[in-house]
């Protein structure tokens, strides 16, 4: 079983002291979120290789988060598009340096909420996250998008758009429990296809709050049988609750 937490609960710490955190508390998988002065990946990537070679010593599983901050491969704007692009590509090229197999992206919004506007971002996303792939394929790296909360501004808001990304681009899929917990139908994204891993969180089903499990209305039965899970909160006490949960619930699909 392979489980882990996202770094934005120990945001601003080195890449040792997470593998180090990691390690000592049982995690084999960890999620860099590609966000901080030092993560960012055209920052990482300009101090060389030997800061990534510390990744070599540990035998935990990375992924990475994009950034997706101010990015949007669904903007109407082309200039935007282009830079979403270009840093989706440089965390593929980290992706490399830490051996990351995987890279979890967002399908981008729009910022006026109109159906014709929507359709036309949808066909930048696709268009945008489609090349991006193909760069992540040449690299052997897994690119895979996320679902969103329950927005209409948000694309992959349903699983039935999910899946649609998933198929236009190539990509794989990653769920977060959370994000698909405010749409009131989880079980529809857990039956996607191509799921490369899934994001855990908490919330009351109609903003994405980031609680420890339990603490929501999260169906945690439907822990039951998961594999390659990422905790991702803000609090690490609260991602080492979350994780006794998570083994706790699905232990249980072994009794049945
Ligand atoms: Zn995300």
């Amino acid at each position: 079983m392979k489980i882990g937490f996202s770094t934005l609960s120990l945001f601003m710490k080195s890449f040792e002291e997470w593998l180090e955190t990691a390690s000592s508390d049982g995690f084999n998988m960890m999620e860099i979120l590609c966000e901080g002065p030092n993560t960012w990946p055209r920052i990482a990537l300009s101090f060389g290789k030997e800061p990534f070679q510390i990744f070599e010593s540990y035998d935990i599983d990375i992924t990475l988060h994009a950034p997706t901050i101010d990015q949007n491969p669904a903007s109407l704007n082309p200039g935007i598009r282009e830079e979403t692009l270009i840093q989706i590509k440089e965390t593929i090229d980290m992706a490399v340096e830490t051996g990351a197999k995987v890279i979890t992206t967002h399908p981008g919004l729009i910022h006026r909420l109109e159906d014709r506007v929507r359709g036309m971002g949808k066909e930048y996303s696709i268009e945008t996250l489609t090349e991006a792939n193909q760069y992540a394929n040449d690299q052997g790296v897994i690119l895979s998008v996320e679902n969103m909360p329950n927005r209409y501004a948000y694309f992959c808001n349903t699983a039935q758009e999910h899946s649609y990304f998933i198929k236009e681009c190539g990509m794989h899929a990653t769920v977060d429990l959370g994000h698909a917990n405010t749409n009131g139908d989880v079980g529809s994204f857990l039956a996607l296809k191509n799921i490369s891993y899934y994001h855990l969180s908490d919330n009351n089903g109609e903003k994405d709050q980031h609680l420890s499990l339990g603490e929501g209305n999260l169906n945690l039965n439907l822990l039951k049988g998961l594999d390659n899970v990422i905790i991702e909160l803000n609090n690490y006490e609260n991602v080492l609750k979350s994780k006794e949960i998570f083994i706790n619930y699905r232990k249980d699909a072994h009794v049945q």
